[in-house]
């Protein structure tokens, strides 16, 4: 599977690489973003959800778990299930009407939702690392895989 390795000195390398990863995105993806808090999983969003249009500001979800934003053509759900108690509590929020063929799912602490979340397309691991972030990101579906072969070229 296809694994990249990314250094993100400052805060702008990663709305660069949240940037980058949207516009090598092409319908209904699953990104999980794993990372201690301030790793930049937010951080990543913001720059994704700009590049495709949206100009206001993006926070964590953290204590409505999830975030919709109405693009063009396409809906970006934005998760934070830092505060999930309990993955069956997605049940009770009908998370499959969230993971649909029209929407982008970005999810961030996807661990707390283990074994209900569905899989992802591209899982991306955020680290410190000096005064910046490292990214680790890998393809886990054939979706994922193109995906990451338009970032990469
Ligand atoms: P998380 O969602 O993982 O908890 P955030 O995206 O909210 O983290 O980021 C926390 C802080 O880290 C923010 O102040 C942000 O500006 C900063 N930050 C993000 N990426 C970097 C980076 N590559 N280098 C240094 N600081 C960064
Ligand atoms: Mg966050």
């Amino acid at each position: 599977m296809t694994n990249q390795v990314l250094s993100l000195p400052d805060e702008q390398a990663t709305l660069d690489f949240g940037r980058r990863i949207a516009g090598a995105s092409a319908g209904a993806t699953v990104i999980y973003l794993y990372g201690d808090l301030g790793a930049g999983k937010t951080t990543f969003s913001r720059g994704f959800l700009q590049a495709l249009g949206h100009k206001g500001n993006v926070k964590s979800p953290t204590y409505t778990l999830v975030e919709p934003y109405a693009l063009d053509g396409l809906t970006v759900y934005h998760f934070d299930l830092y505060r999930l108690a309990d993955p069956e509590e997605l049940e009770f929020m009908g998370i499959r009407d969230y993971f649909t063929d029209d929407a982008i799912c970005l999810v961030e602490w996807p661990q707390q939702g283990a074994g209900v979340l569905p899989a992802p397309d591209i899982e991306i691991h955020m680290h410190y690392r000096d005064q910046g972030r490292e990214a680790q990101v890998a393809a886990l579906s054939a979706r994922g895989e193109s995906l990451l072969a338009r970032f990469a070229g």
